[in-house]
């Protein structure tokens, strides 16, 4: 591989450019907005949830079908639409929902997301990027028994798969974390996971670029891929805004915008995007929280960054409208207030919308499409700031060993052309 083009600069993308031009790899990185981590990885909910990477769809979120479907679940909402892509992926879903699967995917989840945590690690530790980067530690609060006994068996599930995580009463829970000594609302217990992370995930995007910049990567901002030309199953060149940019191996990394892009190659994504909310407010007082909380009464994350607190909630399948109805804000504001009583400033709250790019079974797309230079890390979902670094260190190899095996086949073919002759 001489020559490496990577579609979208959001999290996935920047992650997998900075690993292929690390490679040693000519790398070009384009997007079509004017700086990198503009999509879905501009205000996340900054978790890096290494022992939290359960499918959305599992037999639980099958029971809570009728809710879903009657608009009475705090956290997933379904509005059916006229589009065969929504009806598809949720048939494709509820099939992944079926006992077996969900564990399955939890355990491809868990490799994933342990080569990510390896990997970032390193990265961190050989750039020292200023990101807010911070191994917090994440508390799950219960708000009741069925739900900690549900949490509980999780636990354990993950326990064999080499996770370490303490069951906490609630007492323990406020000791662990004195911030939610004054929290309002039910407590059944909770569960800590020590090793668990936050980051910024727009700075952590612009980071690997200066970096991917510095080791002699290119990119270019405003700029639309329209397109691809294609040769059979080559793709010499792609399409864009500011003509064409012609390369050896194509990435696509686009997040929700993948399934468009492939579908001009007649290549069909089971990608989704599922809406969700972030608000961020900044502390009022000194004091702040310690450690990452999620709360599963009110379906929220709560990860503070330096000197404000990132909030984000909801899953919402509604097609890719990124509007921001105000009583989402509110009620993101609210659990602040029950969580944290007094501690943010919640006059100015910064909402932002974001679609996470989906499949059925949360299990992202990393890999070759067919016989072709084009490679795709895709479908990260709910974790794509997790599995970023993870992803893209095995996309990488997989370019690189390909492009081995490539060239040993022209020496042979040359060694064949020797010996004929
Ligand atoms: C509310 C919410 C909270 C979340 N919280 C977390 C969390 O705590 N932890 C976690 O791990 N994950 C979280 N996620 C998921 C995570 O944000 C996504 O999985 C991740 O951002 C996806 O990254 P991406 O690079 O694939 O997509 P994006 O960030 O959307 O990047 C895709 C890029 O492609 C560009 N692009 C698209 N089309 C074109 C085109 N035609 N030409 C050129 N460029 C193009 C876009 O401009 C964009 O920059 C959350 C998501 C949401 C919505």
């Amino acid at each position: 591989v001489t020559r490496v083009c990577v579609i979208g600069a959001g999290i996935v993308g920047c992650a997998t450019a900075y690993a292929l031009a690390r490679s040693g790899v000519e790398v070009t990185l384009i997007d079509r907005e004017a700086a990198p981590g503009q999509g879905t990885s501009l205000a996340n909910g900054a978790q890096l949830s290494y022992s939290y990477v359960q499918p959305l769809a599992s037999p639980q979120t099958l029971r809570a079908l009728p809710a879903i479907l009657l608009g009475r679940s705090a956290g997933l909402r379904f509005v059916p639409r006229l589009d065969v892509g929504q009806w598809s992926w949720a048939l494709r879903f509820l099939w992944a929902c079926r006992p077996g699967a969900a564990d399955r995917g939890t355990t491809r989840l868990l490799e994933l997301a342990a080569a990510s945590r390896e990997t970032l690690d390193a990265w961190l530790a050989d750039e020292h990027w200023d990101v807010g980067f911070a191994r917090l530690g994440k508390l799950v609060l219960c708000p009741d028994a069925s739900t900690l006994r549900a949490q509980q068996a999780q636990v354990a599930l993950q326990a064999r798969l080499g996770c370490r995580q303490d069951v906490l009463s609630p007492v323990e829970c406020t000791q662990r974390e004195p911030a939610l000594m004054r929290r309002q609302g039910p407590l059944a217990g909770g569960i800590w996971t020590a090793d668990e992370a936050v980051v910024d995930p727009f700075l952590l995007s612009a980071a690997m670029v200066a970096s991917l910049q510095r080791l002699g990567g290119r990119f270019i901002a405003r700029c639309e891929v329209e397109g691809f030309e294609r040769r059979g199953r080559q793709l010499p060149a792609v399409r864009t805004s500011l003509g064409h940019i012609e390369a050896d191996t194509f990435v696509l990394a686009a997040g929700p915008q993948a399934r468009a892009l492939a579908a001009g190659l007649g290549v069909r994504l089971p990608i989704y995007p599922i809406k969700g909310y972030s608000v961020t407010l900044p502390f009022r007082r000194a004091e702040r929280p310690t450690v990452s909380v999620t709360d599963l009464g009110a379906k929220t994350v709560f990860a503070p960054l330096a000197d404000r607190l990132r909030v984000a909630a909801m899953a919402e399948i509604v097609g890719d409208d990124c509007t921001i109805p105000e009583e989402r804000v509110q009620r993101m504001v609210a659990s602040v207030e029950q969580t944290y009583p007094g501690l943010c400033d919640s006059s100015e709250p910064q909402p932002w919308a974001g679609l996470r790019p989906a499949t059925p079974d949360s299990v992202p797309i990393v890999g070759r499409w067919e016989e072709s230079n084009l490679f795709l890390n895709v479908g990260h979902g709910a974790l794509g700031l997790t599995l970023a670094a993870g992803c893209a260190s095995r996309l990488v190899r997989k370019i690189l060993s390909l492009s081995v095996e490539g060239r040993r086949r022209q020496i042979n073919d040359w060694a064949k052309v020797e010996h004929l002759n």
